[in-house]
């Protein structure tokens, strides 16, 4: 029988970010605060690749509201001052994936930290 454990617990409001920041899967944090986590992506596309997540639940960035601005900005210099920690100076790409055609595949708002080798453009 398939296993329709995620699909029986997940909420509209939950994914599996979700249970990572409130520590129901086990995550090694890069960083965190009041207002956002950092972890290696479990897929990475890069020697560097680290998702920044709000703990805020925002699905994506075209929901985000006038009130997150603030938020949206601290998520931002968290992800440069991750990358610094990562010792990046080299050069590295910040991406936000948004919707279906944008290649979202988990709804919970989060910025992808790409580096440690030379990317390259376009993306697509
Ligand atoms: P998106 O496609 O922009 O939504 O990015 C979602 C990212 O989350 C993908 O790069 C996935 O590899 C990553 N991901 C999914 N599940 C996990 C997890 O459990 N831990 C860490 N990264 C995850």
């Amino acid at each position: 029988m398939a296993d329709t454990t995620e699909k029986n617990t997940a909420t509209p409001d939950d994914t599996i970010f979700g249970k990572i920041i409130r520590g129901e899967i086990k995550t090694e944090f890069l960083y965190k605060d009041d207002k956002c986590v950092a972890f290696k992506d479990i897929n990475p596309v890069a020697p560097i690749h680290i998702l920044i997540v709000p703990i805020k639940f925002i699905t994506q960035i075209s929901e985000a509201k006038e009130e997150d601005e603030k938020l949206l900005g601290h998520l931002l210099l968290v992800a440069k001052k991750v990358a610094e920690d990562q010792k990046l100076d080299k050069g590295y790409r910040l991406v936000i994936n948004n919707g279906k055609e944008g290649q979202q595949s988990v709804y919970h708002l989060h910025i992808h930290l790409i580096g440690g080798k030379q990317l390259s453009w376009p993306p697509c």
